[in-house]
């Protein structure tokens, strides 16, 4: 348990807390931590696995600080994450939107494979799930081969099966499925790496050099990480997470589907997530009814982000079935109390 490693790391004696970051003991957790990454999500081994500070917002600006080049850096903008990244880049050079969904309320995603990205594309950066919007890319763009492929992965890193013949680099803030928020886990091949340009504290290539103790490193969210990745391995890998992932969304999905209308999925057919279910009701009133009756059997956080509004159901690794069960069962006798 975490709580043993906040009083005493590995049988030290002493706390994570409070060991140095450059002692012997922490040395053991960043090695264990990085070997247990490269197994848990079956890491090529020319690619190197950092653990910096900050979140997936920091990346936004490093990304284009490192990478950006004579050409656009291409996009495509499937919702406020990425939105977010597109307005950070834009400070760093020209970028070429290659999907817009912001039209629609970003319901939709398109055909991967009818994306137009520019051969002399700086890189391509994508975000696997919008969390907010709860669509999910079943199948990531490939961009052509001489464009790096740079892919927000925050929501759903660890739930899923990573195609690495398709990602040059991939990052995700620590704090939805990985553990707690301070850490990002970034992992890059090193061909891009030794392409990084930013200044010191903000280029991926010396902080690869010194193995993530550029400066201090996030000790408690390194410590957590080892945690959460060991829970993975022991609860059969990635693959039994994308299993019981499918499983909850299919609960929740299905129960949506079966109130006829009365409540309706804000992502389109095709691209739902199954990481963040969200759904819209007939009304305001219906919406906030609804959340007073699952905050009473014990729900809390399902209100729907601003921008999208109505019902969203973040369930991440950690969330069990039976959980998703009670939910579900919500959603339908809700639709039918209200008729
Ligand atoms: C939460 C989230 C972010 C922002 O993460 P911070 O760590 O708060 O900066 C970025 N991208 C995605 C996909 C997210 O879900």
């Amino acid at each position: 348990m975490v709580a043993e490693d906040v009083l005493d790391l590995d049988g030290s004696g002493i706390g994570c807390l409070e060991h140095s970051h450059r002692g012997e003991v922490f040395d053991q957790v960043l090695s264990q931590t990085e070997l247990l990454t490269r197994s848990v999500l079956s890491v090529p081994s020319d690619y190197s696995v950092l653990f910096l500070q900050g979140g997936a917002t920091q990346q936004f600006g490093l990304i284009p600080m490192n990478f950006s080049g004579t050409g656009p850096s291409a996009h495509t903008n499937t919702g406020v994450w990425t939105t977010k990244a597109i307005r950070a880049a834009e400070q760093f050079g020209s970028t070429s939107i290659v999907f817009d969904g912001s039209d629609d309320g970003f319901r939709n995603l398109p055909d991967p494979t009818n994306l137009q990205i520019p051969d002399e594309a700086s890189f391509l950066h994508t975000c696997a799930n919008n969390t907010v919007m709860g669509t999910q890319w079943k199948t990531l763009p490939r961009p052509p081969a001489s464009v790096p492929h740079i892919c927000d992965m925050s929501s759903e890193i660890g739930s899923r099966v990573l195609d690495w013949n398709n990602l040059d680099m991939l990052y995700a803030g620590c704090q939805k499925n990985l553990g707690v928020a301070g850490t990002v886990l970034v992992i890059i091949k090193n061909d891009l790496l030794l392409r990084s340009q930013a200044p010191t504290p903000f280029n991926y290539q010396e902080h690869a050099s010194a193995g993530s103790r550029l400066n201090t490193p996030p000790t408690f969210g390194i410590v957590v990480l080892r945690r959460m990745l060991e829970w993975i391995q022991q609860h059969g890998g990635v693959t039994n997470m994308a299993l019981r992932a499918e499983q909850r969304a299919q609960l929740l999905y299905d129960a949506i589907e079966s109130t006829q209308g009365y409540w309706r999925p804000h992502a389109s057919h095709g691209c739902q997530s199954v990481m963040n279910i969200t759904w819209h009701g007939p009304s305001p009133e219906a919406e906030s009814e609804f959340l007073n009756q699952a905050n009473e059997i014990g729900f809390s956080g399902l209100k729907g982000h601003r921008s999208v509004g109505g019902l969203r159901a973040s369930v991440y690794n950690a969330a069990d079935e039976d959980a998703c069960q009670k939910l579900a069962e919500l959603i339908y006798t809700s639709s039918r109390s209200s008729k």
